[in-house]
C-alpha cells in the first residue's frame, strides 16, 4: 500500500462517508443513487431557455447568443430537478463542509465530458483551467474556494493546467440567489481582477480558458469573468460547472 492510500484507508476507519442519498456506509454517492441522476448527454446553449445543440458542433452557442462573452458552457446536470443533486451542492459549500465532494462532484463533470463528446485531446490542447473566484471574507467563512477544489479535481483527471490566484474577486457581493438580475449585474462590475505572475505577460494570453464553478445560475458571474479573461488576451472562454439552473 502506498502512503497515499494507507491514509485513505485510515480516514476512511476514522471518518466513515455516507451517501447523501440513501446513507449507505462506504461513499458520497453510491452507484444506487449515482444512477438516478441524469448526467447530461448532449450539449445546450447558455442562454435562458437552454437549446440543444448538435453534437458535431464545435461552436457552443446558438445564433442569438454570438455576442456573449463566454462560448460556451459544459454542466453535468440539472439543478432544481433532483433533491439529491441539491443535496451534493449544499453539502459541498455550507456546514458541515465536505470538501472532499470535489473527487464526486467532478466524476460527474467528467461522465458528462465522456457522454456529449467533449473529451478530446484537441478541446483540452493550449487550455488552462481557472476557478470562479471567491471573495477573501467568504473564503475564509469556509475554509477553501468550492469552485478551486473542483478545478484541481479535474485539472488530474483531464491533465489540463489549473491557475489559481489569477482570478481575483476584489469585491464582496451577495449571493447570486438573493438579487434580482439588475442588481446582479450591478454588483459584479469590476469585481474581478486578473493578477498575473511577475513577467510582464498575460498568463492567459492565447489561451482556451476553461472558467470552473459549482452552479450557472444566470450566468452573470461567468460573463463578468469571461469579459475580463479576453481583455487580459484569452482567446475563447468557456464555463463548467456542476449543474445549471433553469
Ligand atoms: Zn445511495
Ligand atoms: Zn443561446
Amino acid at each position: 500500500m502506498n502512503t497515499n492510500r494507507t491514509k485513505g484507508f485510515l480516514l476512511d476507519l476514522f471518518f466513515p462517508k455516507f451517501c447523501l442519498g440513501c446513507q449507505k456506509e462506504g461513499s458520497y454517492l453510491c452507484e444506487d443513487c449515482r444512477s438516478t441522476l441524469d448526467i447530461c448527454q448532449f450539449n445546450y446553449c447558455l442562454c435562458d431557455k437552454p437549446i440543444r445543440l448538435s453534437l458535431s458542433s464545435k461552436n457552443g452557442k446558438c445564433s442569438a447568443c454570438q455576442d456573449k462573452k463566454l462560448s460556451g458552457l459544459c454542466y453535468a446536470l440539472p439543478y432544481k430537478e433532483k433533491q439529491l443533486t441539491r443535496k451534493l451542492i449544499y453539502q459541498f459549500k455550507y456546514p458541515p463542509y465536505l470538501k472532499d465532494l470535489a473527487k464526486t462532484l467532478a466524476s460527474l463533470i467528467i461522465e458528462h465530458l465522456i457522454l456529449s463528446g467533449k473529451n478530446t485531446d484537441d478541446i483540452w490542447e493550449n487550455s488552462v483551467l481557472i476557478p470562479v473566484a471567491l471573495h477573501r471574507k467568504k473564503f475564509n467563512e469556509r475554509g477553501y474556494n468550492q469552485s478551486e477544489e473542483l478545478a484541481r479535481e479535474l485539472s488530474k483527471i483531464l491533465k489540463v493546467p489549473i491557475l489559481v490566484d489569477c482570478l481575483i474577486k476584489t469585491k464582496s457581493t451577495k449571493p447570486q440567489m438573493e438579487s434580482s438580475k439588475e442588481e446582479r449585474e450591478t454588483n459584479l462590475q469590476n469585481a474581478f481582477i486578473i493578477k498575473n505572475s511577475t513577467t510582464d505577460q498575460s498568463v492567459v494570453l492565447n489561451k482556451k480558458v476553461f472558467l470552473v464553478d459549482d452552479v450557472y445560475t444566470t450566468g452573470s458571474t461567468m460573463q463578468e469573468c469571461a469579459k475580463i479573461l479576453k481583455q487580459s488576451g484569452a482567446k475563447q472562454v468557456w464555463g463548467i460547472c456542476i449543474a445549471r439552473e433553469g
